[in-house]
Protein backbone atom coordinates (compact mmCIF):
# COMPACT_ATOMS: atom_id res chain seq x y z
CA UNK A 1 0.00 0.00 0.00
CA UNK A 2 1.35 3.47 -0.78
CA UNK A 3 2.17 6.17 2.23
CA UNK A 4 -0.87 7.00 3.77
CA UNK A 5 -1.66 10.77 4.15
CA UNK A 6 -3.74 11.94 6.99
CA UNK A 7 -4.51 15.51 8.52
CA UNK A 8 -4.65 16.30 12.21
CA UNK A 9 -6.66 19.71 12.88
CA UNK A 10 -5.11 21.21 15.52
CA UNK A 11 -1.86 21.44 17.60
CA UNK A 12 -3.17 20.87 20.86
CA UNK A 13 -2.20 17.72 22.78
CA UNK A 14 -4.86 15.80 21.46
CA UNK A 15 -3.93 16.46 17.80
CA UNK A 16 -0.38 15.94 18.78
CA UNK A 17 -0.57 12.53 20.71
CA UNK A 18 -2.90 11.22 17.93
CA UNK A 19 -0.27 12.04 15.50
CA UNK A 20 2.52 10.79 17.61
CA UNK A 21 0.83 7.27 17.99
CA UNK A 22 0.03 7.16 14.57
CA UNK A 23 4.05 8.04 13.73
CA UNK A 24 4.90 4.73 15.45
CA UNK A 25 2.10 2.54 13.99
CA UNK A 26 4.79 0.96 11.90
CA UNK A 27 2.63 1.78 9.05
CA UNK A 28 4.00 4.06 6.00
CA UNK A 29 2.09 7.28 6.88
CA UNK A 30 3.17 11.32 6.38
CA UNK A 31 0.85 13.26 9.20
CA UNK A 32 0.61 17.20 8.76
CA UNK A 33 -1.10 19.24 11.69
CA UNK A 34 -3.11 22.24 11.08
CA UNK A 35 -3.22 24.72 13.51
CA UNK A 36 -5.27 28.60 13.10
CA UNK A 37 -2.31 30.03 15.23
CA UNK A 38 1.14 30.28 14.20
CA UNK A 39 2.21 28.00 17.56
CA UNK A 40 1.25 25.10 18.48
CA UNK A 41 -0.32 22.78 21.91
CA UNK A 42 -3.55 24.51 21.96
CA UNK A 43 -4.77 24.40 25.80
CA UNK A 44 -1.05 23.74 26.97
CA UNK A 45 0.10 27.42 25.57
CA UNK A 46 -3.35 29.15 25.99
CA UNK A 47 -5.08 27.54 29.08
CA UNK A 48 -2.30 26.27 31.54
CA UNK A 49 -1.92 29.12 34.00
CA UNK A 50 1.25 30.47 33.71
CA UNK A 51 1.85 29.78 37.09
CA UNK A 52 1.90 26.03 36.54
CA UNK A 53 5.12 25.36 34.71
CA UNK A 54 5.07 22.06 35.56
CA UNK A 55 2.28 21.37 33.67
CA UNK A 56 3.55 23.36 30.93
CA UNK A 57 6.56 20.76 30.90
CA UNK A 58 4.60 18.94 28.75
CA UNK A 59 5.59 21.58 25.92
CA UNK A 60 8.67 20.05 25.93
CA UNK A 61 7.35 15.87 25.02
CA UNK A 62 5.08 17.79 22.59
CA UNK A 63 8.19 20.14 21.17
CA UNK A 64 9.74 16.70 20.87
CA UNK A 65 7.28 15.32 18.37
CA UNK A 66 6.75 17.86 15.95
CA UNK A 67 10.74 18.88 15.76
CA UNK A 68 11.66 15.01 15.04
CA UNK A 69 10.25 15.71 11.95
CA UNK A 70 8.32 13.17 11.04
CA UNK A 71 4.71 14.69 12.12
CA UNK A 72 4.71 18.43 10.14
CA UNK A 73 3.32 21.57 11.83
CA UNK A 74 0.82 23.59 8.87
CA UNK A 75 0.25 26.72 11.21
CA UNK A 76 -1.79 30.55 10.81
CA UNK A 77 -4.22 28.11 8.82
CA UNK A 78 -7.88 27.86 10.15
CA UNK A 79 -9.68 24.98 8.78
CA UNK A 80 -13.25 26.38 7.68
CA UNK A 81 -11.86 29.59 6.54
CA UNK A 82 -8.32 28.97 4.89
CA UNK A 83 -9.13 25.58 3.85
CA UNK A 84 -12.20 23.98 3.46
CA UNK A 85 -12.72 20.15 5.34
CA UNK A 86 -13.30 19.10 1.61
CA UNK A 87 -10.66 20.49 0.59
CA UNK A 88 -8.57 18.76 3.17
CA UNK A 89 -10.25 15.02 2.50
CA UNK A 90 -9.33 15.57 -1.26
CA UNK A 91 -5.81 15.77 0.09
CA UNK A 92 -6.03 13.18 3.07
CA UNK A 93 -6.42 9.91 2.97
CA UNK A 94 -8.25 10.67 6.51
CA UNK A 95 -8.88 13.67 8.77
CA UNK A 96 -8.68 14.06 12.36
CA UNK A 97 -10.49 16.51 14.31
CA UNK A 98 -8.85 18.04 17.37
CA UNK A 99 -9.79 21.01 17.89
CA UNK A 100 -10.52 20.65 21.95
CA UNK A 101 -12.52 23.14 23.48
CA UNK A 102 -12.34 27.07 23.41
CA UNK A 103 -15.71 28.19 24.24
CA UNK A 104 -17.00 29.12 28.03
CA UNK A 105 -20.31 26.59 28.63
CA UNK A 106 -23.04 28.98 28.75
CA UNK A 107 -24.85 30.26 32.19
CA UNK A 108 -28.50 31.37 31.62
CA UNK A 109 -29.25 33.44 34.38
CA UNK A 110 -30.25 37.23 34.25
CA UNK A 111 -27.38 39.53 34.54
CA UNK A 112 -24.85 37.45 33.01
CA UNK A 113 -24.52 39.68 29.62
CA UNK A 114 -23.39 42.66 32.33
CA UNK A 115 -20.30 44.38 32.18
CA UNK A 116 -17.68 43.09 34.57
CA UNK A 117 -19.58 39.54 33.97
CA UNK A 118 -16.80 37.37 32.16
CA UNK A 119 -16.24 33.69 30.80
CA UNK A 120 -13.37 32.43 32.48
CA UNK A 121 -11.99 30.81 28.76
CA UNK A 122 -11.52 34.73 27.92
CA UNK A 123 -9.55 36.03 31.19
CA UNK A 124 -7.49 32.74 30.78
CA UNK A 125 -7.01 33.28 27.08
CA UNK A 126 -5.80 36.86 27.86
CA UNK A 127 -3.45 36.25 30.56
CA UNK A 128 -2.26 33.18 28.31
CA UNK A 129 -1.34 35.67 25.67
CA UNK A 130 -3.07 34.55 22.93
CA UNK A 131 -3.22 36.69 19.64
CA UNK A 132 -7.40 36.89 18.85
CA UNK A 133 -7.83 38.39 22.43
CA UNK A 134 -7.95 42.26 23.32
CA UNK A 135 -4.59 43.23 24.92
CA UNK A 136 -6.47 44.75 27.72
CA UNK A 137 -8.41 43.53 30.44
CA UNK A 138 -10.23 45.70 33.33
CA UNK A 139 -10.03 43.91 36.95
CA UNK A 140 -12.02 46.09 39.02
CA UNK A 141 -12.99 46.33 42.83
CA UNK A 142 -11.83 44.80 45.87
CA UNK A 143 -13.84 41.41 46.21
CA UNK A 144 -14.67 39.60 42.49
CA UNK A 145 -16.57 36.08 42.42
CA UNK A 146 -15.71 33.03 40.57
CA UNK A 147 -18.30 30.48 39.71
CA UNK A 148 -17.49 26.79 39.40
CA UNK A 149 -15.45 24.86 41.58
CA UNK A 150 -13.44 23.04 39.26
CA UNK A 151 -9.37 23.32 38.35
CA UNK A 152 -10.39 26.19 35.75
CA UNK A 153 -12.11 28.12 38.78
CA UNK A 154 -8.58 27.94 41.13
CA UNK A 155 -6.93 28.91 38.20
CA UNK A 156 -8.60 32.19 37.83
CA UNK A 157 -9.03 32.81 41.39
CA UNK A 158 -5.80 32.17 41.83
CA UNK A 159 -4.53 34.53 39.46
CA UNK A 160 -6.81 36.71 40.48
CA UNK A 161 -5.68 36.68 43.96
CA UNK A 162 -1.67 36.84 43.77
CA UNK A 163 1.10 39.10 44.31
CA UNK A 164 1.84 39.91 40.68
CA UNK A 165 5.37 39.99 41.48
CA UNK A 166 5.11 36.17 42.38
CA UNK A 167 4.54 35.82 38.42
CA UNK A 168 7.48 37.40 37.12
CA UNK A 169 9.46 34.13 37.10
CA UNK A 170 6.90 32.98 34.73
CA UNK A 171 6.10 33.76 30.50
CA UNK A 172 3.51 36.20 31.51
CA UNK A 173 3.51 38.77 28.62
CA UNK A 174 3.85 42.53 29.64
CA UNK A 175 0.55 43.78 29.10
CA UNK A 176 -0.97 40.84 31.66
CA UNK A 177 1.76 42.05 34.07
CA UNK A 178 0.91 46.09 33.70
CA UNK A 179 -3.22 44.96 34.20
CA UNK A 180 -2.15 42.73 36.87
CA UNK A 181 0.52 45.64 38.87
CA UNK A 182 -3.00 47.49 38.84
CA UNK A 183 -5.53 44.97 40.40
CA UNK A 184 -6.68 46.23 43.86
CA UNK A 185 -8.53 42.16 44.75
CA UNK A 186 -8.59 41.47 48.40
CA UNK A 187 -11.28 39.14 48.39
CA UNK A 188 -11.86 36.10 45.63
CA UNK A 189 -15.03 34.14 46.51
CA UNK A 190 -15.20 31.58 44.42
CA UNK A 191 -18.56 29.52 44.25
CA UNK A 192 -19.62 26.20 44.25
CA UNK A 193 -23.54 24.74 44.00
CA UNK A 194 -22.94 21.24 45.51
CA UNK A 195 -20.94 20.25 48.68
CA UNK A 196 -17.23 19.31 49.09
CA UNK A 197 -17.64 15.89 48.04
CA UNK A 198 -19.09 17.09 45.25
CA UNK A 199 -16.68 19.65 43.90
CA UNK A 200 -13.93 19.24 40.85
CA UNK A 201 -10.73 20.52 41.77
CA UNK A 202 -8.27 17.64 41.91
CA UNK A 203 -5.86 17.21 45.21
CA UNK A 204 -2.46 18.88 44.25
CA UNK A 205 -4.17 21.78 42.95
CA UNK A 206 -6.17 22.30 45.81
CA UNK A 207 -3.55 22.07 48.07
CA UNK A 208 -1.20 24.29 45.98
CA UNK A 209 -3.64 26.92 46.83
CA UNK A 210 -2.57 27.03 50.75
CA UNK A 211 0.75 27.60 49.68
CA UNK A 212 0.26 30.73 47.48
CA UNK A 213 2.05 33.85 49.11
CA UNK A 214 0.08 36.45 50.82
CA UNK A 215 -3.21 34.51 50.39
CA UNK A 216 -5.45 32.55 53.09
CA UNK A 217 -8.06 29.99 51.65
CA UNK A 218 -11.45 30.27 53.83
CA UNK A 219 -13.54 27.76 53.93
CA UNK A 220 -16.92 27.73 55.98
CA UNK A 221 -17.17 24.61 58.90
CA UNK A 222 -20.96 24.77 58.08
CA UNK A 223 -19.76 23.98 54.37
CA UNK A 224 -18.75 20.60 55.37
CA UNK A 225 -21.67 18.65 54.88
CA UNK A 226 -21.88 15.21 53.84
CA UNK A 227 -25.28 12.98 52.45
CA UNK A 228 -25.13 9.04 52.04
CA UNK A 229 -24.29 10.00 48.54
CA UNK A 230 -21.12 12.18 49.62
CA UNK A 231 -20.10 9.08 51.89
CA UNK A 232 -20.25 6.68 48.90
CA UNK A 233 -18.17 9.41 46.77
CA UNK A 234 -16.01 9.71 49.32
CA UNK A 235 -15.39 5.87 49.92
CA UNK A 236 -14.85 5.09 46.10
CA UNK A 237 -12.47 7.77 45.11
CA UNK A 238 -9.24 8.26 47.16
CA UNK A 239 -9.09 11.72 44.89
CA UNK A 240 -12.79 12.84 46.63
CA UNK A 241 -11.13 11.79 49.98
CA UNK A 242 -8.11 13.49 49.63
CA UNK A 243 -9.61 16.81 48.58
CA UNK A 244 -12.24 16.63 50.81
CA UNK A 245 -9.53 16.44 53.38
CA UNK A 246 -8.05 19.01 51.94
CA UNK A 247 -11.40 21.43 52.20
CA UNK A 248 -11.81 20.14 55.72
CA UNK A 249 -8.30 21.23 56.76
CA UNK A 250 -9.07 24.86 55.65
CA UNK A 251 -11.87 24.68 57.16
CA UNK A 252 -10.74 24.11 60.45
CA UNK A 253 -8.41 27.03 60.76
CA UNK A 254 -9.30 29.63 62.97
CA UNK A 255 -10.27 32.99 62.07
CA UNK A 256 -7.42 34.64 64.02
CA UNK A 257 -4.68 32.47 62.39
CA UNK A 258 -5.19 34.19 58.75
CA UNK A 259 -3.56 37.04 58.38
CA UNK A 260 -2.51 37.32 54.84
CA UNK A 261 -3.67 40.54 53.21
CA UNK A 262 -5.56 38.65 50.66
CA UNK A 263 -8.16 35.55 50.54
CA UNK A 264 -9.66 33.04 48.59
CA UNK A 265 -12.99 31.89 49.94
CA UNK A 266 -14.48 28.60 49.03
CA UNK A 267 -18.42 28.57 49.60
CA UNK A 268 -20.23 25.42 49.06
CA UNK A 269 -23.84 24.92 48.71
CA UNK A 270 -25.00 27.95 47.02
CA UNK A 271 -25.97 27.93 43.45
CA UNK A 272 -26.23 31.07 41.07
CA UNK A 273 -29.15 32.62 40.41
CA UNK A 274 -28.58 36.31 39.15
CA UNK A 275 -26.01 38.62 38.22
CA UNK A 276 -26.80 41.64 40.02
CA UNK A 277 -26.21 45.18 37.96
CA UNK A 278 -26.36 48.98 38.43
CA UNK A 279 -26.32 51.17 35.17
CA UNK A 280 -25.19 48.22 33.34
CA UNK A 281 -22.30 46.72 35.16
CA UNK A 282 -21.86 44.55 37.80
CA UNK A 283 -22.43 45.09 41.52
CA UNK A 284 -23.60 41.60 42.88
CA UNK A 285 -24.18 37.99 42.58
CA UNK A 286 -27.41 36.09 44.10
CA UNK A 287 -27.17 33.32 45.20
CA UNK A 288 -29.79 30.36 46.59
CA UNK A 289 -28.53 28.07 49.38
CA UNK A 290 -28.88 24.37 48.60
CA UNK A 291 -28.90 21.30 50.27
CA UNK A 292 -27.87 17.94 49.76
CA UNK A 293 -30.79 15.37 49.29
CA UNK A 294 -29.01 12.08 50.34
CA UNK A 295 -27.60 11.15 46.51
CA UNK A 296 -25.07 13.86 46.37
CA UNK A 297 -27.28 15.94 44.51
CA UNK A 298 -28.80 19.22 45.81
CA UNK A 299 -31.84 21.06 45.76
CA UNK A 300 -32.54 24.77 46.26
CA UNK A 301 -33.76 25.87 49.69
CA UNK A 302 -34.86 29.58 48.67
CA UNK A 303 -33.11 31.04 51.03
CA UNK A 304 -30.71 34.41 48.97
CA UNK A 305 -27.74 35.94 49.40
CA UNK A 306 -26.46 38.27 48.27
CA UNK A 307 -22.78 39.34 47.39
CA UNK A 308 -21.39 42.48 47.04
CA UNK A 309 -18.61 42.22 44.11
CA UNK A 310 -18.01 44.12 41.46
CA UNK A 311 -16.92 41.19 39.02
CA UNK A 312 -17.82 37.68 38.30
CA UNK A 313 -15.51 34.98 36.43
CA UNK A 314 -18.02 32.48 34.88
CA UNK A 315 -15.87 29.03 35.31
CA UNK A 316 -18.31 26.33 34.76
CA UNK A 317 -16.45 24.18 32.09
CA UNK A 318 -15.38 24.67 28.60
CA UNK A 319 -17.53 24.32 25.14
CA UNK A 320 -15.98 23.01 21.74
CA UNK A 321 -16.97 25.34 18.83
CA UNK A 322 -17.92 23.28 15.58
CA UNK A 323 -15.54 22.97 12.66
CA UNK A 324 -16.98 23.94 9.49
CA UNK A 325 -18.31 20.93 7.32
CA UNK A 326 -18.30 18.62 10.56
CA UNK A 327 -21.08 17.12 12.29
CA UNK A 328 -21.73 18.70 15.17
CA UNK A 329 -23.49 18.14 18.36
CA UNK A 330 -24.67 21.76 19.57
CA UNK A 331 -26.60 19.80 22.90
CA UNK A 332 -23.02 18.92 24.36
CA UNK A 333 -21.13 20.78 22.25
CA UNK A 334 -19.07 17.90 20.21
CA UNK A 335 -18.48 16.28 17.44
CA UNK A 336 -20.63 12.82 17.51
CA UNK A 337 -18.56 9.65 17.02
CA UNK A 338 -18.24 6.00 17.88
CA UNK A 339 -14.72 5.58 19.32
CA UNK A 340 -13.20 8.17 17.36
CA UNK A 341 -15.33 7.71 14.16
CA UNK A 342 -17.17 11.10 13.04
CA UNK A 343 -20.92 9.81 12.91
CA UNK A 344 -23.13 12.27 10.52
CA UNK A 345 -25.15 13.36 13.52
CA UNK A 346 -26.35 12.63 17.34
CA UNK A 347 -29.28 11.09 16.41
CA UNK A 348 -29.46 7.10 17.17
CA UNK A 349 -29.08 5.36 14.13
CA UNK A 350 -26.50 7.87 12.38
CA UNK A 351 -23.81 6.91 9.94
CA UNK A 352 -19.86 7.19 10.11
CA UNK A 353 -18.23 9.19 7.88
CA UNK A 354 -15.74 7.11 6.56
CA UNK A 355 -12.16 8.60 6.70
CA UNK A 356 -13.19 11.61 8.90
CA UNK A 357 -12.17 10.91 12.96
CA UNK A 358 -12.17 13.19 16.19
CA UNK A 359 -10.23 12.94 19.07
CA UNK A 360 -9.28 14.95 22.75
CA UNK A 361 -11.86 17.31 24.58
CA UNK A 362 -13.93 17.93 20.81
CA UNK A 363 -14.58 13.86 21.49
CA UNK A 364 -15.61 13.13 24.37
CA UNK A 365 -16.30 16.95 25.82
CA UNK A 366 -14.00 19.02 28.58
CA UNK A 367 -12.75 17.16 31.02
CA UNK A 368 -10.12 14.91 32.05
CA UNK A 369 -6.61 16.17 32.32
CA UNK A 370 -3.75 17.11 29.49
CA UNK A 371 -2.39 13.12 30.17
CA UNK A 372 -6.28 11.55 29.74
CA UNK A 373 -6.06 12.50 25.52
CA UNK A 374 -3.27 10.06 25.25
CA UNK A 375 -5.77 7.03 25.85
CA UNK A 376 -8.16 9.05 23.79
CA UNK A 377 -5.87 9.25 20.70
CA UNK A 378 -5.43 5.77 21.04
CA UNK A 379 -8.45 5.01 20.63
CA UNK A 380 -8.88 7.23 17.61
CA UNK A 381 -5.72 5.66 15.86
CA UNK A 382 -6.73 2.30 16.77
CA UNK A 383 -9.90 2.44 14.93
CA UNK A 384 -8.73 4.57 11.95
CA UNK A 385 -5.72 2.11 11.02
CA UNK A 386 -8.66 -0.87 11.54
CA UNK A 387 -10.31 1.09 8.54
CA UNK A 388 -7.48 1.65 6.73
CA UNK A 389 -7.04 -2.69 7.10
CA UNK A 390 -10.84 -2.69 5.99
CA UNK A 391 -10.46 -0.61 3.47
CA UNK A 392 -12.77 2.20 4.14
CA UNK A 393 -9.63 4.40 4.44
CA UNK A 394 -7.76 5.01 1.63
CA UNK A 395 -9.04 2.13 0.01
CA UNK A 396 -10.68 3.54 -3.44
CA UNK A 397 -7.33 3.47 -5.56
CA UNK A 398 -7.70 7.12 -5.39
CA UNK A 399 -3.98 9.17 -4.88
CA UNK A 400 -3.85 11.40 -2.44
CA UNK A 401 -0.64 13.29 -1.80
CA UNK A 402 -1.33 15.30 0.95
CA UNK A 403 1.21 18.31 1.62
CA UNK A 404 2.93 18.07 -1.68
CA UNK A 405 -0.17 19.41 -3.23
CA UNK A 406 -1.74 21.44 -0.38
CA UNK A 407 0.85 23.69 0.40
CA UNK A 408 1.76 25.04 -2.90
CA UNK A 409 -1.97 25.65 -3.33
CA UNK A 410 -2.31 27.32 0.04
CA UNK A 411 1.50 29.68 -0.78
CA UNK A 412 -0.74 30.82 -4.31
CA UNK A 413 -3.75 32.02 -2.45
CA UNK A 414 -1.41 33.71 -0.26
CA UNK A 415 -2.12 32.14 2.83
CA UNK A 416 1.04 32.83 5.23
CA UNK A 417 1.56 29.20 6.65
CA UNK A 418 4.18 29.04 9.14
CA UNK A 419 5.75 24.95 9.59
CA UNK A 420 7.62 22.92 12.63
CA UNK A 421 10.43 24.58 11.36
CA UNK A 422 9.23 27.90 11.82
CA UNK A 423 7.77 27.28 15.46
CA UNK A 424 11.96 25.84 16.19
CA UNK A 425 12.56 29.41 14.99
CA UNK A 426 10.11 31.61 17.21
CA UNK A 427 10.14 29.03 20.12
CA UNK A 428 13.74 30.16 20.40
CA UNK A 429 13.26 33.50 19.67
CA UNK A 430 10.96 33.66 22.63
CA UNK A 431 13.42 32.15 25.01
CA UNK A 432 15.59 34.39 24.15
CA UNK A 433 13.31 37.20 24.69
CA UNK A 434 13.07 35.44 28.26
CA UNK A 435 16.59 35.38 28.88
CA UNK A 436 17.12 39.06 28.84
CA UNK A 437 14.79 39.28 31.50
CA UNK A 438 15.91 36.10 33.35
CA UNK A 439 12.60 33.96 32.60
CA UNK A 440 12.91 31.02 31.08
CA UNK A 441 10.47 32.66 27.94
CA UNK A 442 8.62 35.76 27.01
CA UNK A 443 5.55 35.00 24.59
CA UNK A 444 5.17 36.91 21.54
CA UNK A 445 1.43 37.84 21.33
CA UNK A 446 0.89 39.42 18.20
CA UNK A 447 -0.37 37.25 15.35
CA UNK A 448 1.59 39.54 12.76
CA UNK A 449 4.68 39.06 14.90
CA UNK A 450 4.51 35.52 15.60
CA UNK A 451 3.92 34.84 11.65
CA UNK A 452 6.89 36.36 10.39
CA UNK A 453 9.41 35.52 13.12
CA UNK A 454 8.08 32.26 12.44
CA UNK A 455 8.55 32.67 8.20
CA UNK A 456 11.95 34.07 8.99
CA UNK A 457 11.52 37.55 7.74
CA UNK A 458 13.02 40.60 9.88
CA UNK A 459 10.62 41.98 12.33
CA UNK A 460 10.61 45.14 14.36
CA UNK A 461 7.20 45.57 14.67
CA UNK A 462 5.55 45.31 18.58
CA UNK A 463 5.32 41.78 20.21
CA UNK A 464 2.13 42.51 21.86
P1 LIG B 1 -14.98 21.14 35.65
O1 LIG B 1 -13.90 20.40 36.33
O2 LIG B 1 -16.03 20.36 34.95
O3 LIG B 1 -15.67 22.12 36.74
C1 LIG B 1 -16.77 22.90 36.41
C2 LIG B 1 -17.44 23.40 37.67
O4 LIG B 1 -18.51 24.27 37.28
C3 LIG B 1 -18.08 22.31 38.54
O5 LIG B 1 -17.87 22.63 39.87
C4 LIG B 1 -19.56 22.42 38.19
O6 LIG B 1 -20.44 22.03 39.25
C5 LIG B 1 -19.69 23.91 37.99
N1 LIG B 1 -20.87 24.27 37.24
C6 LIG B 1 -21.28 23.81 36.04
N2 LIG B 1 -22.43 24.39 35.69
C7 LIG B 1 -22.77 25.24 36.69
C8 LIG B 1 -23.85 26.11 36.91
N3 LIG B 1 -24.83 26.24 36.01
N4 LIG B 1 -23.87 26.83 38.06
C9 LIG B 1 -22.89 26.70 38.98
N5 LIG B 1 -21.83 25.89 38.83
C10 LIG B 1 -21.77 25.16 37.70
O7 LIG B 1 -14.42 22.13 34.52
P2 LIG B 1 -13.11 23.05 34.44
O8 LIG B 1 -12.78 23.66 35.73
O9 LIG B 1 -13.39 23.92 33.27
O10 LIG B 1 -11.96 22.04 34.04
C11 LIG B 1 -12.00 21.29 32.82
C12 LIG B 1 -10.93 20.20 32.85
O11 LIG B 1 -9.63 20.78 32.78
C13 LIG B 1 -10.96 19.40 34.15
O12 LIG B 1 -10.68 18.05 33.86
C14 LIG B 1 -9.84 20.02 34.96
O13 LIG B 1 -9.27 19.16 35.93
C15 LIG B 1 -8.83 20.34 33.85
N6 LIG B 1 -7.90 21.43 34.31
C16 LIG B 1 -6.80 21.09 35.03
C17 LIG B 1 -5.98 22.07 35.53
C18 LIG B 1 -4.78 21.75 36.38
O14 LIG B 1 -4.17 22.64 36.90
N7 LIG B 1 -4.43 20.50 36.54
C19 LIG B 1 -6.28 23.42 35.31
C20 LIG B 1 -7.42 23.75 34.59
C21 LIG B 1 -8.24 22.72 34.09
P3 LIG B 1 -21.25 20.66 39.17
O15 LIG B 1 -20.26 19.58 39.45
O16 LIG B 1 -22.27 20.81 40.22
O17 LIG B 1 -21.83 20.55 37.79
Amino acid sequence: MSVLNVAVVGAGPAGIYAADILSKSGREVKIDIFERLPAPYGLVRYGVAPDHPRIKQIINALYGIIAKGEVHLVGNVEVGKDVTIEQLREHYDAVIIATGSDLDAPLNIPGVDLEGCHGAADFVAWYDGHPDYPREWSIEGEHVAVLGVGNVGLDVARILAKDVEDLMVTEIPANVEAVLRRKQVTDVHVFGRRGPAQVKFTPLELRELGHVPGVDVVVREEDMEFDEGSQAAIAASKQTKMVVKTLTDYAMVEDEERTAPRRIHIHLFESPVEVLGQDGRVVGLRTERTRLTGDGNVEGTGEMTDWPVSQVYRAIGYFSSPVAGVPYDPKRGLVPNAGGRVLTGPEEGAQTVPGLYATGWIKRGPVGLIGSTKSDAQETIANLLADVDAGVVAGDGAERHGAATLLPWLEEKGVEYTTSDGWITLDDYERKLGQAAGRERVKVVSREAMTAISRGQDWDGPLL
